[in-house]
Parts: C-alpha cells; structure tokens; sequence
C-alpha cells in the first residue's frame, strides 16, 4: 500500500497479471520450491510491483510516498520500488529470503526502512545492525 499524505494513493496484492489465472486456482510452477527462489517460474507479480504498475496505471506518482509491506521486499522489489521514487518503507516483519541485501539497497538508496512494533510505534532498521 502507498500512502502518501495520510491517504493512500496505490495498492497492489500478490497475484497474475490481471485476466491471467492465479497460482491458487490452477496451480503455480514454484510448488514445493523454496520461498523466495526461482521467482521467474512463477506467474504471479509481487505486491510491490503491483503498487507501481497500479499507480502507473492510474497516472499517479509514487514520489515521495511510504510504502506500507508486510515484509521485507526482495531485491527485484526494492530496486523497484527505488526507482518509483518513494521516501520511505513501513515494514511489519523481516522473513523474506534475501532480505538484508534489499535493506542495504535502500540504505544506500537514502530510503529508511522502518518497522511496525507490536506495542506500536516505529523502529528504523539501520543496515549497521548487520554488520556489513
Ligand atoms: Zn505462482
Ligand atoms: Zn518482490
């Protein structure tokens, strides 16, 4: 979800592109993969790419908006997302595969990355954390 003046100007979910069957409906080609690997056999597009092709879509600019996800994008998603032009990433967890290289790519993007704590309020997710 982007949001952009408290108001949210994009959405996009996990899914086909639109008139193509879902994964859940007949099957995806990833089945009994690993989460997060080889995710050009599979049809569905990423929730975060949704959010930029929705808005694109609709002529809306992603500039300046937060982007709300529940985890970590991937790489693909990230560099993305950068590109779209958003200030900022509202996480709720970190469980995606590769996650610390998107947060990197951010960090060096001057995108923060922020997560949504369970007693409320936000913690930044600085890629010093991590050592690297
Ligand atoms: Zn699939
Ligand atoms: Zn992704």
């Amino acid at each position: 979800m982007a949001v952009r003046d408290k108001t949210i100007i994009s959405t996009g979910y996990n899914g086909a592109p639109r008139g193509l069957p879902h994964c859940l409906d007949i099957g995806c080609a990833r089945k009994g993969m690993k989460s997060g690997t080889h995710p050009e056999l599979c049809r569905a597009t990423h929730a975060e790419q949704n959010v930029v092709a929705n808005a694109a879509r609709m002529g809306v600019s992603l500039f300046g908006a937060t982007i709300y996800i529940k985890d970590v994008p991937c790489v693909l998603c990230a560099k993305i997302l950068i590109n779209s032009g958003i200030s900022q990433v509202i996480v709720k967890g970190c469980e995606y595969p590769g996650y610390k290289d998107s947060i990197m790519m951010f960090s060096k993007a001057c995108i923060e990355v922020k997560r949504l704590i369970p007693t409320g309020g936000l913690i930044l997710i600085d890629i010093k954390l991590f050592g690297r």
